[in-house]
């Protein structure tokens, strides 16, 4: 049967006017993997007895037992909607916010994403955030309204409370997709709507949905609903065989969404920055199976048997084995070894994928999720945006020497699965530094390099990551070389946060056609001289050479470029990375002689320029912090509160939802460590919460001196400041 199913999408895989690539967006909890495993019963992929206990896309171990979904799972599977066959391709995305890279990356690969949101709880925090990932990849929302079983068992409701509740849930979800999407939801009418058939309804828990279209063709209205599940057993199997919940969503994917050949001209355009009128960019926007080969990779997974896999989405081109395709941001070529598609959160080799589809391949051993791979060299893809920036940190050391290579292997190997994470790697101590996304992204990760690797590994307490950033502008500071022969003049401005966004955002880089960033500056805020006079951008920071004619400053310039980088990734208080700053480079005296003006010479006098003229912009610690969401019983409702206000947090609103009380605020991460434990004992396990990174924030003044204090000691720097820093 199964090698059915296979030849079949092989079929399938061919026709692109049948093929839909999706995504499934939702919070925690709303019910995705339940509604996947019966998707996949429905279109006869796992037995439907198994769904709901196989958990067939959450196929990690810890991922299971955790009851959450992790990694970015493919699945394809087959649906025959008016009278013709359609093969689905189906990425799972993570519902935890820590996990957010993966997210995006999956939202490049498809054309439309299934919003699920619980009735009963609503759009939650995550359910924005996935949903904007989504809408600023260009992909098309449709809603599937989830758990409506509770409304009438646990809730009671009636027939108009539940139409209430439904439109109140929609109403919701519009709201974001207009703040997010506004010319598309205008123009192209992406607002959901039952009347269009771009909502549906019921329990993926008891297997049963509808739509609008559905309950036309069955007759079958609210207060039916209702009674069928009042009914117990009997009933639900009579609404499940009227309405089965594989064949109302999928109808909708099948309907609602766009196919590739539809998709691909508009998505085309806003993920790839090469030359619109070139051969390959009609390749793809034509999805043109002869064409050249083009694969982005959103994922890279271990496989036992086959090894290392690439999965992403096939844009132009066929995928064969033993083709050797450039891989981005590398010199070389890597060969395909073997073609497949995931069935059931399974590998299935094929003989080819064309263009159009999802696909996994093995050899691509230089890719790592984000890497373009091509027949033919040619301008990546958009660098994938991260939305948020690590903000804590922890050692991990082998318990055993031996184990010390496997380690460095493993941790090369998160990174490249989860470019997210950020490794240091120091061979010297073998104390190695993780970053990422939260306490619970680095307590996975490093439980997964236990448990599936077998190296027993020591961790550190885990530590938030800090910025430096000037607040004031600077008098014009002079740095001179060790050999006193050149000097630098410098000047430093605080960005304005339009413009640290947008160079958060990678929406100005270095290698962007010069007019474009040009002119991504200027709407964001920056004036045009400042602009047109654009050296480099490091991370949120800019050089800017306001110099005129000066005699070997061009041939000194990476060396500048050097210094400055040196400077902002360890800034002057902390050793921490410096935000925001406009560096002006005023004016240069350099020795005629090449020889004087050397890495040992530039390199030192440019960096004690940049750090002094920080100082003299009144450069200040800022720590990351969290938006806290807490769902609570009233009577625990002081003891959640309480739980911020305790973290030097700040409760922003508190109001009933339901029968529940939500406590809103923020608070800083480094409060954050240990919230999970405290959070249920202070309200008998009786809280769910919620956490979103929200970005840096400069610590009060009379926390400056500590901090920096602490951090310096922490690093074995010297514990006093620079005299200069006499402003906290
Ligand atoms: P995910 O985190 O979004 O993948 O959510 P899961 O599919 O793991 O579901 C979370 C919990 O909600 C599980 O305990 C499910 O059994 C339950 N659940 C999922 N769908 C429904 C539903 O339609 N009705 C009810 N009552 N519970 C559901």
């Amino acid at each position: 049967r199964r090698k059915k199913i296979v030849q079949e999408c092989e079929r399938l895989m061919d026709r692109p006017e049948n093929i839909r690539n999706i995504a499934i967006a939702a919070h925690i909890d709303h019910g995705k993997t339940t509604l996947t495993d019966n998707l996949l019963a429905g279109a006869g992929m796992i037995s439907e007895d198994l769904a709901g206990e196989q958990l067939a896309m959450d196929t990690e171990e810890d991922e299971q037992e955790r009851g959450i979904t992790i990694d970015a799972a493919n699945v394809s599977m087959t649906h025959e909607w008016e009278g013709t066959n359609h093969l689905i391709n189906l990425i799972d995305t993570p519902g935890h916010v820590d996990f957010g890279g993966d997210v995006t990356r999956a939202m490049r690969a498809v054309d439309g994403a299934l919003v699920v949101v619980d009735a009963v709880e609503g759009t939650m925090p995550q359910t924005e955030t996935v949903l904007r990932q989504a809408l600023r990849e260009g992909v098309k929302p449709a809603l599937f309204i989830n758990k409506v079983d509770r409304l009438i068992n646990e809730l009671q409701e009636g027939p108009e409370e539940m139409q209430q509740r439904l439109q109140g849930v929609i109403r919701d979800v519009n709201e974001l997709i207009r703040g997010m999407a506004e010319e598309k939801y205008e123009e192209e009418n992406w607002r959901v709507t039952v009347e269009d058939g771009t909502v549906a309804f019921g329990s993926a828990l008891y297997n049963w949905a509808v739509s609008l279209p559905s309950m036309q063709a069955t007759g079958i209205d609210f207060g039916d609903i209702i009674d069928y599940n009042r009914r117990g057993e009997e009933g639900i199997n009579e609404l499940k065989e009227q309405s089965p919940l594989s064949d109302v969503v999928l109808d909708m994917v099948a309907e609602h969404f766009p196919d590739p050949l539809e998709a691909q001209p508009e998505r085309i355009p806003t993920v790839w920055r090469g030359d619109s009128e070139s051969d390959l960019a009609t390749m793809m926007q034509e999805v043109d199976k002869d064409g050249d080969v083009v694969f982005m990779v959103t994922d890279i997974g271990m496989d036992p048997h086959a090894g290392e896999i690439a999965t992403g989405r096939v844009f132009s081109g066929t995928l064969e084995r033993g083709q050797d395709l450039h891989v981005s941001g590398t010199a070389g070529t890597n060969r395909i070894q073997s073609v497949g598609i995931f069935m059931g959160g399974e590998r299935e080799e094929v003989e080819r994928v064309p263009a159009g589809n999802i696909a996994s391949v093995t050899g691509m051993r230089d890719a790592i999720a984000g890497s373009t791979a091509s027949s033919v060299e040619m301008t990546p893809f958009e660098s994938i945006e991260h939305i948020s920036e690590p903000v804590i940190t922890k050692s991990v050391e082998a318990q055993h020497m031996d184990d010390l290579p496997k380690l460095i292997e493993t941790l090369r190997q998160v990174s490249k699965e989860d470019p997210t994470i950020q490794i240091e790697i120091n061979e010297d101590t073998g104390e190695h530094l993780i970053s990422g996304q939260g306490e619970l992204h680095l307590e996975v990760t490093t439980q997964r390099i236990e448990r599936e690797q077998g190296i027993p590994v020591t961790t550190g307490e885990p530590i938030v990551v800090f910025r430096e950033a000037p607040r004031e502008d600077s008098e014009v500071v002079e740095g001179i070389s060790p050999n006193r022969h050149n000097r630098f003049y410098i000047s430093i401005e605080p960005l304005s946060e339009d413009l640290i966004e947008l160079l958060k955002r990678g929406e100005a880089t270095n290698d962007m056609p010069e007019l474009e960033r040009r002119e991504a500056l200027m709407e964001a805020g920056m004036d045009k001289d400042t602009a047109q006079n654009v050296e480099h951008i490091h991370s949120s920071n800019i050089l800017i050479d306001d110099t005129k004619g000066i005699q070997h400053l061009n041939e000194t310039m990476e060396l500048v470029i050097e210094g400055i980088e040196e400077a902002l990734e360890d800034g002057p208080l902390a050793a921490e990375p410096v935000q925001g700053a406009l560096i002006r480079l005023k004016d240069a005296r350099l020795h005629e002689d090449a020889i004087h003006r050397g890495p040992a010479q530039v390199i030192p006098a440019v960096r004690e320029a940049a750090h002094n003229a920080l100082i003299d912009a009144r450069i200040s610690l800022l720590e990351p912090i969290q938006d806290v969401r807490i769902d609570v019983p009233n009577e625990h409702m002081g003891s959640a509160s309480g739980e911020i206000q305790g973290r030097r947090g700040r409760v922003d609103d508190m109001y009933q939802e339901g029968d529940l009380m939500v406590v809103e605020g923020v608070a800083p991460v480094a409060e954050m460590i240990g919230f999970a434990s405290d959070i249920r004992s202070a309200t008998e396990g009786r809280a769910s919460w919620n956490t979103e990174n929200a970005g840096f924030q400069v610590m009060a003044d009379n926390l400056q001196t500590e901090t920096i204090t602490e951090i310096r000691e922490r690093k074995g720097m010297k514990t006093e400041l620079p005299a200069t820093v006499d402003y906290f």
